[in-house]
Formats: C-alpha cells, structure tokens, sequence
C-alpha cells in the first residue's frame, strides 16, 4: 500500500425483521504506515466497515478507494484478524503459520526463510513443534498474526483481536502485536470497543 480511502460509506442490512441502518455517511482515510483504531460500542459497524473494505460486502452506497482507484480495480491483499485466532489445534504451530501460503501454492525457501525470521523474532521459534493448546492466548495471537503476515499483506485488518482474553493478557498480547505491526511497518486498522486498548496504540 497505498493510501486507503473510505468515501461517503452506507450500509443497511435487509432481513425480515426489517432495515438496520449499520453505516451512514462514514469517511477517513489511512496512509500507508499509518495504523489506527477505530473505538466503538457492541453494534456500532465496526465489522461492517472492516468487511467492507475486505470486499466481503458491498456498501449500499460510498465507495473504498486504493491509490484514488476504486477497490474493484485494484488487488487489495487483506490480512484479517479476528478475535477467536483461528488456528488450527490438530496442527503444530509451524505448519499452522505455513498453511496459509500452502493453500496459495506459495511455500518456497524465500518464504520459508522470511517465517523462520518472524517467529525467531517474535520469540516463537522454541514453539514451532508445539500445538496451538500448549500456548498462551497472547502467543496464539502472535502465531496468527505471523500466519497473516506470511502472506505479506498490503493491510491489516484487525476486528478485536483481544477481546478472548483476560485482562493482564490483554495489556501483553496487545503491546507485542502492536510492536510486530510497527516493526514490519504494516498499515492497519484495529476495531475495538475497549478504549483502553486503542489509547494504548
Ligand atoms: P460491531 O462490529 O460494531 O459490533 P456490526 O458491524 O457487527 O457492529 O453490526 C452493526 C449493526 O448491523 C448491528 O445493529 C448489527 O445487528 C447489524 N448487522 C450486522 N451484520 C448483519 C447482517 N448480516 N444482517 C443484518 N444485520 C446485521
Ligand atoms: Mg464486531
């Protein structure tokens, strides 16, 4: 990336119950580097926004830009994190980070190489024959992170991460995933609703 523009953003949901107005005129826009955090309560949009920008959804109206062009023009590569970390628990933890480039046919020496480095980095490397139960909640997170950046995303998406776990994990799990993202100099955007956590970015 690339600078990130969200312009004029609706959304409205349909079902039988009826319309849920979940956006209505939302604009920023994020530089490349840049990470920021978007802070709101339980059912304010903050998924949808996120969704949207990974293509998952279309907005009802508005449009996501990429380098002035709209997001359908452009190859956008997303790493989504979410709050449960999605790791595989019947797989060790290096081959959980590996499986996303073996799904995209990508796994080579180069990109062996680059996820020894991240997890010797990110202090991970001593837990590569380890399974995904025998780690803390931080650790998993940082193992799901590596997974993403293994893919090397043009931005991270990042839909409470921290949430799962408890507090004092929280202020941990939160300052080591913050320090990988600034370290490998990603732009992001975090959602949460805890504003403890975003004043800590
Ligand atoms: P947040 O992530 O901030 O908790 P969401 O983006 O998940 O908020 O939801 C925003 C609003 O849209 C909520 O009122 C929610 O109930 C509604 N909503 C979200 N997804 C759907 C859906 N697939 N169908 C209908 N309504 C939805
Ligand atoms: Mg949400």
């Amino acid at each position: 990336m690339k600078d990130l523009k969200i312009s004029h953003v609706y959304m409205n949901y349909h079902t039988l119950q009826g319309e849920t107005k979940a956006l209505e005129d939302i604009s920023f826009s994020v530089s490349d580097g840049e990470f920021i955090s978007i802070v709101g309560p339980s059912g304010c949009g903050k998924s949808t926004i996120l969704n949207i920008i990974a293509k998952i959804l279309i907005p009802s109206k508005g449009e996501v830009l990429v380098d002035n062009k709209s997001l359908e023009e452009t190859s956008l590569k997303i790493g989504y994190m979410f709050q449960k970390d999605q790791l595989f628990e019947w797989l060790t933890v290096w081959d959980n980070v590996l499986l996303g480039l073996k799904i995209q046919h990508k796994v080579n020496e180069e990109n062996k190489s680059k996820i020894i480095k991240l997890l010797t980095d990110y202090n991970l490397w001593d837990f590569k024959n380890h399974y995904p139960n025998q780690l803390s909640g931080g650790m998993r997170q940082r193992v799901a992170l590596i997974r993403t950046l293994a893919l090397d995303p043009s931005i991270l998406l990042l839909d409470e991460p921290f949430s799962a776990l408890d507090y004092q994990s929280r202020l941990n799990a939160s300052d080591e995933i913050f320090k990988i993202i600034k370290h490998e100099n990603k732009t992001a955007i975090i959602v949460t609703h805890d504003i403890a956590e975003a004043m800590s970015i």
